[in-house]
C-alpha cells in the first residue's frame, strides 16, 4: 500500500472563544505519482489541509495514514523523520535560507538526513535541470523571484520524496516564471514518480494536474 490517506479529517481552530470549523470529515487518497490540484477561495482551508496531510499540523479528528500505517500517535520527532524521508515542500514565498548559498540550500535536506553519498553529483544534476548551474555559489538575494522559486523546487526534490506539497507555488510570480515553475515541477515529478499536492488559484497549473478538487464548504468537491 503505497499511498497517503486522509480519513474523515475534521479541523476546528479555536480562537478567543470562537470555533472556526475549517474541514469537516474530509477524505482523500493520494497514490504514487498522482498529481492533485486543490483550488478554492482564500480562507477555504487549502493550507490547513496541506499542513495536516504533511503532518505539520494536527487534525481535530480523523486519521492520516502513510503506506497503510496510521501516523496519529507518532511523536513530533517521528513525524519529522517521516517528513525528511517522504515529503518535500514548496511555498508561495521561497523560504530559502538567506545565509546559505544556492548549493547549500539545495543540499540541506540530504545533509539533515545524513545522506551524503553522491551529494555533490545530486546537487549539480538538479542545478542543471533547473538551469542554475552557474549560480551555485550565489546567495539567494542575488537571484530573481523565479530563480529563487526554482531553487526551492530543487530543494524539495533533492531527497526524492514520495510526495511534494506546493502551497500557492506560483502566487508571487509573473506568467512566464509561473509557467517555467509549472513545467519544471511536472517534469521532475514525472521523471521521479513523485506525487504532487498543489494548492493553487492558477488555472494554468490546475489544467496540468490529473486530479482536480475544489475545497468548498469544508470538503473536497471533484471538478
Ligand atoms: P487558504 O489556504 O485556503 O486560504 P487557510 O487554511 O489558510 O485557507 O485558512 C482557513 C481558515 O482557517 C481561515 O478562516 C483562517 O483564518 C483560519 N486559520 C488558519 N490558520 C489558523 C490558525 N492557526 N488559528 C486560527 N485560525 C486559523
Ligand atoms: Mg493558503
Amino acid at each position: 500500500m503505497n499511498n497517503l490517506k486522509a480519513i474523515n479529517i475534521s479541523k476546528t481552530y479555536s480562537i478567543d472563544g470562537y470555533d472556526i470549523e475549517v474541514l469537516n470529515e474530509l477524505n482523500l487518497t493520494i497514490n504514487k505519482g498522482d498529481t492533485v490540484a486543490i483550488s478554492g477561495q482564500s480562507g477555504s482551508g487549502k493550507s490547513t489541509l496541506l499542513q495536516i496531510l504533511a503532518l505539520l499540523d494536527k487534525q481535530s479528528s480523523g486519521s492520516i495514514e502513510l503506506n497503510g500505517d496510521t501516523t496519529d500517535n507518532l511523536s513530533s520527532n517521528q513525524k519529522s523523520q517521516i517528513r525528511l524521508n517522504n515529503f518535500g515542500f514548496v511555498y508561495q514565498h521561497h523560504h530559502l535560507l538567506e545565509d546559505l548559498s544556492v548549493y547549500e540550500n539545495i543540499a540541506l535536506p540530504l545533509q539533515l538526513k545524513g545522506d551524503l553519498l553522491d551529494l555533490d553529483i545530486k546537487v549539480r544534476d538538479l542545478a542543471k535541470s533547473i538551469g542554475l548551474s552557474n549560480r551555485l555559489n550565489h546567495l539567494p538575494w542575488k537571484l530573481s523571484g523565479g530563480e529563487k522559486q526554482r531553487v526551492a523546487v530543487a530543494r524539495a526534490m533533492i531527497n526524492k520524496p514520495q510526495y511534494i506539497f506546493l502551497d500557492e507555488p506560483t502566487g508571487n510570480l509573473d506568467k512566464k516564471n509561473a509557467s517555467n515553475i509549472q513545467k519544471l515541477v511536472m517534469e521532475l515529478s514525472h521523471d521521479n514518480g513523485i506525487a504532487l499536492i498543489v494548492a493553487t488559484h492558477d488555472n494554468d497549473f490546475v489544467s496540468l494536474l490529473n486530479r482536480k478538487y475544489y475545497l468548498d464548504n469544508r470538503g473536497l468537491v471533484s471538478i
